[in-house]
């Protein structure tokens, strides 16, 4: 190990992200490479696809974050000549399905709609930016309660989250109140409906720019800022395995698609925050198999809906005058159709469930021109209720050794299945989930469930636990069992059951692993607060 220690990172998610600026913060000297599958989407490495104000342009950046469902861009994402896709049906744009159907397919019929993102910045290139706090026994209960706020309020500094974010929005205040009168005697205090905090910055007119993993990043990706002389990111390099001995790291084989040459980098840590398929995927090529991994699959299953907002009932908590100013405001910035974004939030045993409520002017479907409900005049909610699924051994990727995907990596088969207490909770949610449509108007799209792996949230694969029981991958730090410099980042570390949106989380964890990694390498550690987002030593 040298004074100047080497850091790589696999992935360039939010995760992945948050691993490189909080070490390159807590540590003076350290180096960060990090190294990413997919190609660079935008000039500033990260951004939200949903800042492209170029429909054109925001089309092929989503295209080509579709690994092997990019279409006629797949061979110059160095994904091999001849990869067929037959997927049934294709996955939300800018990911693509895991199970696509041709050769070199995963194999996930009992979770058909798990997907992924392959590009810089990640599916958090792509993302809904919305980031509840974990509350109840979502959170993980060996990290105590002072320090997981901190680690908290630190994720929602590097993400830039707003807790109020339309909040001055009259026809969202409607929304809320109506389901304030369904639901509220029900909810206990803190815990009614509320607007859901999203991770971008307001802008004046009223509109929000997205965050990605470009505000994550933050000075490491500003030329002028001296601590990104530090940090280096590589597009289009797929990780292929990580290089060990004994207990330690040492580095990783990366094949850097555009010229088709594999080499092996020195490295004194190494981060894989691939996520929760992909994470496992290189653990096990590698020959790092902990008993848990890829077990312990999670997501939380979705019921959604759409509802045509009804006149009279709003008419009773806002005004013909606050919904034109509401559409004036929103035609400010066509490109990007979401406004008013509200929720209920998980809270034991009153409402085990999560529900995200999002306001637009159009649903997300054509409505023919005759139906009774087209052109409503107060617009559309689009909503949907997460519930849990409890981590248990028997969900999970079964790799294998004989067969590979489509890039050469080893080949898996997703195991999944509902449990009766689970049915049984989704059965409760989408009760509600009609109560609170018939609150606010006439449902245009009854509440359906989703097919397995719809929520985009893969959880539990790569899990923390508080002692190696062989129940967990990795240790309340993030760093994988029986290694003193292998960490893993990303969804996969939750070992819990959740019903909200991960990544906050997500980047919570990382923090503390970024924190206990940056103190094991060599050198000294920063002088100034190591708490990313504030005034640091290193200039931010
Ligand atoms: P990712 O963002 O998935 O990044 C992992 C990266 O690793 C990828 O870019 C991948 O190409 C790369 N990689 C994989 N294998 C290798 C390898 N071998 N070598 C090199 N690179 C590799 N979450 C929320 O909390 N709120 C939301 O509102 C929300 N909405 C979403 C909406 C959509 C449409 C999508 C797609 C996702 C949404 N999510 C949401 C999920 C959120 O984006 C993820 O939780 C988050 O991006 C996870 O971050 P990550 O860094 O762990 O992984």
């Amino acid at each position: 190990m040298t004074a100047s220690p080497t850091v790589a990172i696999v992935g360039s998610g939010p995760v992945g992200s948050a691993y490189a600026r909080v070490i390159l913060e807590s540590h003076p000297t350290a180096r960060v490479v990090m190294f990413e599958a997919g190609p660079q989407l935008t000039e500033k490495p990260g951004e939200s696809v949903r800042n492209i104000a170029d429909p054109a342009e925001k089309a092929r950046a989503r295209e080509v974050s579709q690994g092997p469902q990019s279409g006629e861009h797949r061979e110059t994402l160095g994904i091999p000549e001849g990869t067929v896709v037959e997927g049934m049906f294709t996955a939300r744009e800018g990911t693509h399905l895991l199970d696509f159907g041709g050769s070199g397919s995963a194999h996930a019929p009992q979770f058909p709609a798990a997907a992924a993102s392959t590009n810089v910045g990640g599916m958090g290139a792509h993302w809904t930016c919305a980031t509840p706090r974990p509350t109840g026994s979502e959170r993980v209960d060996f990290i105590d309660d002072a320090e997981w706020s901190r680690l908290i309020d630190d994720a929602e500094r590097l993400l830039h989250v707003q807790s109020a974010a339309f909040a001055d929005s009259a026809v969202g205040a409607a929304i809320r109140s109506l389901l304030a009168e369904e639901f509220a005697s029900e909810l206990p205090e803190g815990f009614g409906p509320s607007t859901l905090p999203v991770a971008g910055d307001p802008q004046p007119d009223g509109t929000v720019r997205w965050a990605g993993a470009d505000v994550v990043l933050g000075p490491l990706v500003e030329a002028s800022s001296p601590i990104s002389e530090r940090f280096t990111l590589r597009d289009l390099s797929l990780v292929r395995s990580i290089a060990h001995e004994g207990s330690r790291a040492t580095g990783v084989v990366v094949e850097d698609l555009r010229t088709r040459e594999t080499e092996t980098l020195h490295a004194d840590l190494v981060v894989v925050a691939a996520d929760a398929f992909r994470t496992p995927q290189l653990l096990w090529a590698s020959g790092v198999r902990p008993a848990a991994l890829g077990r312990y699959l999670t997501e939380h299953p979705v019921v959604i809906s759409t509802v045509a907002l009804d006149a009279e009932r709003m008419r009773r908590f806002s005004t013909d005058d606050d919904l034109a100013g509401e559409l004036a405001r929103r035609a400010a910035n066509p490109v990007d159709p979401v406004a008013a974004v509200n929720r209920i939030p998980f809270s034991e045993p009153y409402h085990p469930f999560s529900l995200q409520v999002m306001y637009a002017e159009q649903p997300p479907f054509p409505l023919s021109a005759d139906h009774p409900r087209a052109g409503n005049a107060w617009g559309y909610v689009n909503m949907g209720y997460g519930m849990r699924k409890r981590p248990r051994v028997e969900d999970g990727i079964v790799f294998s050794d004989s067969e590979l995907d489509y890039r050469g990596m080893p080949n898996f088969t997703i195991e999944y299945a509902l449990t009766p207490e689970e049915e049984a909770e989704i059965a409760d949610g989408t009760a509600h989930l009609r109560r609170a449509g018939e609150a606010l108007g006439e449902f245009i799209a009854d509440p359906r469930l989703m097919p397995a792996g719809s929520s985009l949230h893969y959880q539990g694969t790569t899990r923390l636990g508080s002692t190696d029981d062989g129940t967990s991958v990795a240790d309340p730090h993030s760093r994988v069992w029986g290694f003193d410099n292998l960490y893993v980042g990303g969804n996969g570390t939750i070992p819990t059951a959740t019903t909200m949106n991960p990544t906050l989380m997500s980047v919570a964890i990382a923090v503390r692993g970024a924190r206990d990694a940056a103190a094991r390498l060599p050198g000294d550690r920063a002088s100034g607060p190591s708490r990313p987002g504030e005034e640091a030593a290193t200039g931010v």
